[in-house]
């Protein structure tokens, strides 16, 4: 069955009636006009990120729509966490090879499970055919001036990272790959406590380099601190977890560099979340990223992923 394209949007992305629990704060206009309008509250700042995701570049031909659903928002959650934003409203580019009302079902349901979690509203989008494509602009806001940014460490500074890395990469089915949780709410709990934050969208070896770079400073890196899940040590070798931790990528934890003496503040916040927060290394003087196991220098297998290299 193929829909028409505002029988689509209005089937499966509008809705007038959610949920009295959904606020849909600062929401003055949503779906249904030429734009929507949107209201920050007074002395924020506007937060804005975007993210695509392209069938067989970001996940696998066929994979289950809710999954994609998920990923899209999750994706651009994990963005806003990483600033200590909190999320507020999203608009949907959405290009279908057809108008299979099955599929959008499911896309819908994995969308809207996440967002109502996170009190975001659906205000608006484009609905297009074509090779199966999703972009998902995410909007939030944060007290003027007191975003989390990937900048404004010092040399001393510890780096820590919330959650387990490598499950992703491992393809194992805790869901981490399909339905990756981001740490939203760490993100709001280290806003004024952590000095810099990024989340690892692309494995930490690329990323520890880029958030050295951002803040013009060397990372040190011990790799046998590496936080890595039960389930994956169970599963494979150290070597491969490792590697995996390092580079695999889509892992949606946060890299955060805290002053020592706020280490326990932060720690706090992630017990209180019920979320595990490793020290993995500090930042020194100097530029670039090194990794150490057991006190030698080691080499990771590639550098983070990258589209065009
Ligand atoms: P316009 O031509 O003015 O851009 P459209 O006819 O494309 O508007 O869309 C009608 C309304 O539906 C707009 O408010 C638009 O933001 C919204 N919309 C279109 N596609 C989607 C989508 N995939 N998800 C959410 N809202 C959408
Ligand atoms: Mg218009």
């Amino acid at each position: 069955m193929d829909l028409g394209e505002f029988e689509l949007i209005r089937r499966f992305f509008w809705r007038p009636s959610r949920s009295p629990a959904a606020s849909d704060e600062g929401v003055l206009l949503g779906i249904g006009d030429d734009a929507a309008l949107l209201r920050v509250p007074a002395g924020a700042d506007l937060a804005a990120t975007v993210d695509t995701i392209v069938e067989g570049r970001h996940f696998p031909a066929g994979s289950d729509a809710r999954s994609i659903g998920h990923r899209a928002l999750a994706v651009n959650l994990s963005d806003l966490a990483a600033m200590g934003a909190t999320p507020a409203w999203a608009t949907l580019a959405l290009t279908l090879p057809e108008a299979d009302a099955a599929w959008l079902e499911r896309f819908a349901a994995g969308l809207f499970g996440l967002a109502d979690a996170y009190d975001v509203a659906l205000v608006g989008g484009d609905t297009t055919r074509g090779p199966l494509t999703i972009t998902l602009q995410l909007l939030g806001h944060v007290p003027a001036g007191a975003a989390l940014r990937r900048g404004g460490a010092r040399a001393g500074d510890l780096l820590a990272v919330t959650g387990t890395l490598g499950d992703a990469g491992a393809g194992l089915a805790f869901g981490r790959f399909e339905y990756p949780a981001p740490r939203v709410e760490f993100g709001l709990a280290a806003r004024g406590v952590a000095a810099a934050a990024m989340d690892l969208s692309d494995g930490l070896s690329g990323d520890a380099a880029k958030f050295a770079e951002a803040n013009q400073l060397a990372a040190h890196i011990e790799v046998e601190r590496l936080p890595i899940s039960r389930a994956l040590r169970d599963v494979v070798p150290a070597s491969q977890s490792r590697d995996w931790a390092l580079g695999a990528g889509d892992d949606y934890e946060l890299l955060v560099a805290v002053a020592p003496q706020r280490l326990g503040e932060l720690q706090g916040a992630a017990d209180r979340l019920g979320l595990a927060l490793t020290t993995i290394g500090e930042l020194r003087p100097g530029r670039g990223a090194f990794f150490s196991l057991d006190g030698r220098n080691f080499a990771p297998k590639g550098s983070g992923f990258d589209h065009f290299r």
